[in-house]
Formats: structure tokens, sequence, C-alpha cells
């Protein structure tokens, strides 16, 4: 990377002129649009027969086996619906546990025999594909030998049209699994979490007198925090471009202190990438709804409504999918990773969660929570299951990019709490003392504008400390990292509400035996005992400060404070046992994906440790070099014609450059040497041994760049890459 680099990078950002074809959304406005790329309900009541339209929606409504003697039907209708959207291929797409999304094609194309050829989809190649998984990781549950892997069409989650200048694709979502019929993905899990979740909560419901409970499903509404910045910039930092965050960099001289950024004007270059990011969202049916600047230079929000937590999870993926392939049109590079630039804040991608019927949010506490039976034993339930399950909740937001954030001085904690609120901790406060008397109410805010209107007042604020807080009528996770798929904080999620609503069931069953009239109380001992034995969990206050530290250390909670302490959770006994009990991992497929994500862990820091010593060796330590024999030039010169010259400069550089020469060779050591010993010992080597490594060169690189001549610097500067735009 010369500086030439660098040079042009800013030439080119400064005279950047958009080259996309602008939207117009009065011609087509956005409702039109919306869903046009799926096979959505509509669709399918228009093309399909109507006995097979209804077993359909069975199993997408109701989680019905899905009957296999449908498929050919269902298949000829999509197709003849892909091929007028002007498909050529079709594509199972699935999940493989990378954490990013996996597509093979097949052309619909089929030879006659004649010479000719038809366009050809069947029922078969609609619910199966098999694709070859001995490149996928399976944390040892195949042999590469044992190559055979299957996709499974996942009826739930609709099929999409991708589409491509040059002609689109029928994807349909589908679940990945092996020849013994393992899961080798991030869908299988969830789909068995929502069916473990949906069992557990039927019951619940029964004994809570709802005689025919409507199917129960998680929902999920998550939030996708991210950075752009100019492709130019992106394109001439090796770290941002292979890493997806920047290893060297001092802080700019602005950064967020300002306060300047949240919320403030969306650039025209930026808003016109959403516009485009946005539209192409609709016409896949994801319900993107919120867009804003976030609290970050040059950071961003999109947020969607929520929806079926497995759909949503789908569209996820498809939104993270979208944000970077259309941010090029813009001359943008999208940036999902959780820290991307050191200094400022780091991005997460909150998910909130509830679980509902179709008609009903069974987190909603209403105006009254202190009289609504339903939604205390639920609450309760939730409470109970993180509280008990808080290493694994830690766990499942366990790789490389979250460390940055999570047990940093910014973002969630590494400690798992819950905020309750004012109005529900002062409710269930009531119900453990033994009374319950009343809800706080909000009332009404004045302002002291006469003109302005009256605005109702929530009953508590809001805490954006808290890594999982209760926000109104659903839960929010935003310990999440920006860069992974929802799916696993929501297996997870999922099952331990199950494991808990399975324990309320029983216990309020025994309790009741059946008569109604012993429901109530019932109900007030179990929440009762929920909360004293689990209030700990509990917390409202600022999450960022030290004495909640050493108050969470008093109550036991745990603090995982990095990814290897965190994924060592997953092998827990009681981790393993609860995955199979409810028949969303056997203890192999747990223990398959402890291994995958260490191993990643290792590859992830391994790649960072290697890029680091690179950019350290062949960039910045010849511009040291460089700018050093600069001054010792000027020196000696003026030496030449009798002055003293002032080394100060000359003696800081060569001091910096000594250090740096040091704390290169320390981190070749700690790339090249591993620990011997198993998986764990691995990690350990990459966390205690490369990773500070790497901020020890990185702190010198720092310094230098704040010395050595500017025109010699060959990295765009964080003041150039998050400020010119
Ligand atoms: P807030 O005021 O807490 O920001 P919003 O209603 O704007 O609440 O929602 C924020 C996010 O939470 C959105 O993505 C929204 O879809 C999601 N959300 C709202 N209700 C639920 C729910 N019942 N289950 C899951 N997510 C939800
Ligand atoms: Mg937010």
């Amino acid at each position: 990377m010369s500086q030439n680099a660098r040079a042009s990078a800013i030439a080119a950002v400064v005279s950047y002129k958009s080259d996309a074809t602008p939207l117009n959304f009065r011609e087509i406005p956005s409702p039109s649009l919306f869903g046009v790329n799926t096979f959505n309900e509509k669709e399918m009541r228009a093309r399909l027969p109507k006995p097979i339209f209804k077993a359909l929606q069975r199993s997408i409504k109701k989680g019905d086996k899905l009957d296999s003697s449908i498929s050919d039907a269902v298949a000829t209708a999509m197709r003849d619906w892909a091929l007028e959207k002007g498909a050529t291929h079709y594509a199972h797409v699935f999940q493989p546990l990378t954490g990013i999304t996996a597509e093979k094609h097949d052309s619909f194309l089929s030879p006659t025999g004649d010479g000719s050829a038809i366009s050809e989809f069947t029922g078969k190649q609609l619910i199966q594909g098999e694709p070859d998984a001995s490149s996928f990781p399976s944390g040892g549950i195949r042999s590469t030998f044992e190559a055979r892997g299957y996709t499974a069409w996942d009826v739930t989650s609709p099929a999409y049209i991708l589409e491509n200048a040059n002609g689109t694709t029928l994807c349909v979502p589908t679940a990945f699994c092996s020849w013994t019929g393992e899961a080798l993905d991030k869908k299988t899990p969830v789909l068995r979490s929502m069916q473990a979740l949906n069992k557990q909560a039927q019951r619940v419901l029964k004994v809570l007198g709802n005689s025919e409970p409507d199917y129960v499903f998680a929902t999920g509404g998550p939030e996708q925090e991210y950075f752009l910045i100019d492709r130019n910039f992106y394109f001439s930092r090796p770290d941002l471009n292979i890493c997806g965050r920047t290893l060297f960099g001092a802080k700019s001289p602005k950064g967020q202190e300002f306060e300047d950024q949240y919320f403030g004007a969306i650039p025209d270059r930026v808003l016109a990438c959403m516009l485009e990011t946005e539209r192409e969202l609709y016409k896949l049916g994801v319900p993107v709804k919120t867009r804003h600047n976030e609290v970050a230079p040059s950071q961003y929000e999109l947020a969607p409504i929520y929806e079926n937590a497995n759909v949503a999870t789908d569209h996820q993926q498809l939104t993270m999918l979208m944000l970077q392939k259309i941010a090029p049109k813009y001359g943008l590079a999208c940036l999902l990773h959780e820290k991307p630039f050191a200094g400022i804040n780091g991005s997460g991608k909150h998910l909130n969660w509830s679980l509902g019927t179709d008609s009903a949010n069974l987190l909603e506490p209403g105006d009254n929570p202190h009289q609504n039976m339903q939604f205390l034993v639920f609450c309760a339930a939730v409470i109970r299951a993180v509280h008990k399950n808080a290493r694994l909740l830690r766990a499942s937001i366990a790789h490389a990019g979250n460390d940055h954030r999570l047990g940093a001085n910014e973002a969630p904690p590494a400690i798992i709490s819950i905020f309750l609120g004012d109005m529900l901790t002062d409710v269930f406060e009531q119900l453990e003392k033994g009374k319950l008397e009343s809800s706080k109410k909000g009332g009404y805010l004045t302002i002291g504008v006469d003109t302005l209107p009256a605005l109702p007042k929530d009953a508590g604020d809001r805490n954006r400390t808290s890594p999982f807080a209760f926000t109104g009528n659903k839960f929010e996770f935003r310990a999440v990292g920006s860069n992974q798929s929802i799916s696993g904080p929501l297996v997870v999620l999922n099952t331990i509400v199950a494991e808990s609503l399975d324990y309320v069931a029983t216990e309020l069953e025994k309790a009741t035996g059946g008569d109604a009239s012993k429901l109530a109380g019932a109900v007030q001992t179990l929440v009762q005992s929920i909360y004293k034995q689990h209030k700990a969990v509990v917390f409202n206050g600022n999450n960022y400060s030290e004495e909640w530290h050493q108050e969470a250390e008093k109550r036991g909670l745990p603090n995982l404070r990095n990814t290897v302490d965190a994924l060592v959770a997953i092998k827990d006994k009681e981790a393993i046992a609860l995955f199979d009990k409810y028949g969303v991992l056997n203890p192999r497929e747990t223990e398959s994906r402890y291994d995958i994500y260490v191993e990643r862990y290792c590859k992830d820091i391994n790649t960072e440790g290697r890029l680091c010593l690179g950019m350290a060796r062949s960039s910045i330590l010849p511009a040291a070099y460089r700018y050093q024999g600069e001054l010792a030039q000027t020196a000696a010169a003026m030496k030449a014609c009798g002055r003293t010259p002032d080394t100060s400069s000359l003696d800081a550089v060569t001091e910096l450059t000594g250090q740096l020469e040091g704390a290169i060779k320390l981190l070749q050591h700690a790339v090249e040497h591993t620990a011997s010993g198993d998986l764990l010992a691995h990690a350990k080597h990459y966390r205690d041994e490369v990773c500070p490594a790497m901020v020890k060169v990185r702190g010198v690189a720092d310094e230098l760049e704040q010395i050595v001549a500017d025109d010699l610097w060959p990295l765009p500067t964080y003041r150039e890459m998050l400020f010119i735009r």
C-alpha cells in the first residue's frame, strides 16, 4: 500500500458522483412493491388448489406436519411464478455454522431428449437438495469422507426471488443436516426450539384456563447497527477489507463526543443508499420500518417490524446481505463488524423478542399488570430462565468481534441481568411481599408550552445500559453482535424459556389439580417464589458502573469477560442436557457447536494477528524509517552548515521505531507459536498471547501515526474514513 493509494482514495471520495439510476416512489409506491418477490400467502392462494393451499397454511401457521404428497403441486405453482419473474435457476438457501448464508443454484432447464428442453421443478427438488457438505464446519459430526449433506425445504419461511441485472433466481429457504439427520446449520435448531416453546406455552395457557390455545411462537424484531464508509477507503485498508475492523488507527481529534451524530440529518448519499436497500428489502417482504443516524460518526441503524422469529431470522440474513450488496452502488462499503473503529461506539443488533399467538402478545402487561395473571406468569418464566441460564445466554453472543463491545466500557457489559423498569419491579415486589394492589401509572407529561399536546407518559424510563431489557411488551436482548446471525441467541432464549414454561406448567398443574378455583392462589404462590429465587438477576441501575460489577459479583451473577470464557458454558452438563431434553440439539450437536465456535475464534484472531504483523512490517515500519531518514538527513544538513539541530522529533521517531520493532517480534512469536493441548488451550493462546501482542503493536503504530509526516503515512486515517463522506 503506497501513500498514493491513500491520497487517491481521498481524491476519489471528494469527486464522487453517483451513477445509480434514481428511484421513483411516486411511480411505484412502496406498498405496491412489498412482497412482490416472495411466494407469499396471496400468491399461494391464487395459484394452488384450495385443499393444498389449506394444508400448506396449516403447516405454516400451526406447525402441522408437512404432507409431502402436496409438494409436486406446490413446486409447479412456485416454478410458474418464478418463471414469470424471469427466474432461470432455483437455489436451496441454507445457514451453515459459518454464520452466513450459503446457496447452491440449479437450473430449471431439463433436456427432453429430442434436442430441446423444458423448465422443470419437481416436488422432490423443492423439498430436498443435496449439497456436498464436506466443506462446511461440522465440528466432528461428519468427517470429510462422509460428505453427504441434505437441505430440506422450510415451508414456514417464504420462498423469494433474488434479482440480478442478468437474471433472477428462485430461492428456497432450507434447513441443512448431515446424512445422520443431525443439524449442520443454524435454522434447524431455531425450528426445533420454536416447536419446544409452543408445546410448553400451550400447557401453561391451558392451566390458565384457555382450553384451546392458538399456536404460540416467538417473535423477533432485530435492530441492525452498521457503518457506511467510502469504498475507496475500505479498499485502501487491508484490515477493514480482510478482518472487518481496523487493526490500526489513532483516534480522530473529533469523535462522537459532540453528540451531534445520533439522529442527525442523514447524509444524502447515505440516504439514497438506504432508500434503495429498503426498496429491495420491501420486494423481499422484509418489513423494514425505521432508520436513523447512530451515535458514532458514519454509523447508522435500521429496524424492521417484528415477525415470527424464524422468518425474522431469515429476513435478518437478507438484510445484512442487501446492506452489503447495495452499498457499492453508492460508492460505499457497509461494515457490519461489532467494532470497526476503536474509541468510538461499536455496533450491536438488539434482538427484540417476545412470544405470542396470531392475535396476542403474551408479554403484553396491559395497563394493570398486577391483575394480568397470564402476563405475570410468562414474565416470571422469562426472569427465571435468564437467571438460571445466564452463562448460556452469554455464550450465545460470544465471538471475537463482540469481545470489543461486551465487557469493554460501553455497550452492555458481559454480565447478564434484566432491566424490568419501575412499574414491573414494583408489581413483582408487591407480589413478593404478598399483596398485589396496584400498578404504577404513567399519567401525562407537561412540557410547559400551551400549544404542545399533552403526552401520555410511560410508567417507567428506559435503560440503555442493560443487556436484557423489558421494553413495554417484549424483551430486548441488547448484547447481540451486529455481525452475527440472530439464530444462536434466539435458540437459547426459546429453549431456556421453554424449560421455564415447562416448570411453570408442571407446578401449576400440581397445585390446582385441575380445580380452577385454586388457580389465582397457585399463580400468586408460584410467581412469588420464582421472583424470590431469581430476583438477583433484576437490575434497573447503570450497568456500566463499577459498583454494578461488584454488586453483581455479590449476587453471584457470572461475569464471563471474553469469548473463550463464555463459550465453555456450551459444554456445561446442564446445557447439554437442556438442549437434549427439549429436542433442540442432541449432545453431539451441542458439542460440535462448541468446537466450531472455539475454532472460529482461533481462526479470527489468527487472521487478525497475521494481518497486523504484515501491515506493521510492510507499511507502517517503512513509513517510520522513511521519516526517520528524512529527519536524520535534515539534522545532518543543518550540522554541515554549522547549526545545532533540534533532534527531539528524530529522537521520538527513533524511540518509537525501536519499540515497534520490538512489538513486532513479540507478535511474530505469538502468531508463530501455537499452544500444545486441546482446542481450548489454543483459544487461550490466541486470547492471552496474540491479542495483547496486537494491542502492543497497534499502540506504538498509532503513536507513530501522529508524528510521521502526513504524506508518508500509508493508511487512511480515522478522521478521513469517518468524516470525509
Ligand atoms: P421501542 O419503542 O422499544 O423502540 P418499537 O415498537 O419501536 O419499540 O420496537 C422496536 C423494535 O422491537 C422493532 O424492531 C419492533 O418490531 C420490535 N418489536 C416490537 N414488538 C415486538 C414483539 N412483540 N416481539 C418482538 N419484537 C417486537
Ligand atoms: Mg437502537
